[in-house]
């Protein structure tokens, strides 16, 4: 089988590689759609401490069941399937506080920019959806990312329904979050500086504000009558963005940090807001096994919405192609086809 190696920054090579075995309570996934995350091409361009070469990156996946291990009868080979790329052990303390995204235990798989995968016993016990026939190969890649989203919104501990929501930043992650506010019947608002990407949103029916055109503290003030919003999702990963966000959140209201950025960053954040307006400051990061069936059933119910994200498709043998393409902004969304 073919798989994308990753050796190191700016080097990938396509390799071939044996399928792997499979024991008795695993599964072998013949990947169709892998999608590229940002923190894939941070991985290619910058190194990433999860992740040591040499090693297959890739983990928004979907594909066909190949093969399954002898003690298991959930699953048919030929069966269409999207998977999980990690999954919580379910008994650590933060399984314990419902905290299964920063599970001290996690299962993953290696990597799904190649032919085939392994997957191992605990994913297939409870990190494998089947498709309905409605779902694509390429729009179930979505779910990994979308389920990352539906935690962020979780984190933001209160009901999104007609809440006054920023999300600063109309990258992937950006429109997503958006797209998964939208489902919740919040009208979210994207702060982005590139045109394109403006025009982008605005397509997918969300609302928009220039920020290069625009002062964002006025708009704020006009667009929620001096109140300030009630969050402040920062996807983007610039450090004094942060810091300014504090400018458009109301008091009691919440700034999300949903983009990782190095970890040497250092914020500068007056502690006034923090004690006596109580603004809280929170993060996310990935997802529990309860977030991914979630993003599967918001993604089957409007499949053909969260399609138009995807707006490039390639081969594996393009795989570096694909990084400088995102890297240089051509791309909203690519997914690798098998
Ligand atoms: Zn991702
Ligand atoms: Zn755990």
């Amino acid at each position: 089988m073919l798989s994308a190696v990753y050796k190191g920054i700016d080097k990938i090579d396509i390799e071939e590689r044996d399928i792997p075995e499979i024991s008795r309570d695993e599964i072998l996934l013949k990947v169709k759609s892998a999608a590229i995350c940002g923190t894939d091409v941070k991985t290619f361009f910058k190194g990433h401490p999860l992740f040591t070469p040499p090693c297959v990156l890739g983990h928004e996946f979907s594909g066909i069941i190949d093969r399954v291990g002898k003690d298991i009868s959930r699953f048919r080979p030929g069966e269409r399937v999207v998977c999980a790329p990690y999954i919580e052990c379910g008994n650590c303390d933060n399984c314990k506080n419902k905290l299964g995204e920063i599970c001290k235990n996690k299962s993953f798989v290696e990597g799904a920019f190649s032919e085939y995968l392994k997957i191992p016993d605990k994913i297939v016990q409870k990190g494998i959806i089947p498709l309905n026939g409605k779902i694509s190969f390429e729009v179930a890649t979505l779910v990994e990312p979308l389920a990352c989203s539906l935690n962020g919104i979780q984190r933001l501990k209160f009901k999104v329904k007609d809440k006054k929501i920023l999300v600063i930043g109309g990258g992937p992650m950006g429109l997503l979050v958006s797209l998964a506010l939208k489902q919740l019947s919040c009208e979210p608002v994207i702060s982005e500086i590139s045109e394109e990407r403006l025009e982008f949103a605005k397509r997918l029916g969300i609302k928009v504000i220039s920020s290069k055109e625009t002062d964002l503290g006025k708009f704020v003030k006009n667009y929620t009558n001096s109140r300030g919003m009630d969050a402040v999702i920062v996807a983007l990963a610039i450090p004094q963005i942060i810091e300014e966000a504090f400018l458009y959140v109301k008091e009691g209201g919440a700034v999300e940090i949903f983009g990782g950025l190095p970890k040497d960053s250092v914020l500068k954040i007056n502690p006034f807001l923090i004690h006596y307006k109580e603004i809280d400051l929170i993060g996310n990061f990935g997802f529990s096994s309860k977030h991914f069936r979630d993003a599967y059933e918001m993604i089957s119910s409007s499949p053909e919405l969260f399609e138009k994200l995807i707006t490039q498709r390639y081969e594996l043998k393009d795989i570096k192609k694909v990084f400088y393409d995102i890297y240089e902004k051509k791309v909203i969304k690519a997914v690798i086809n098998f």
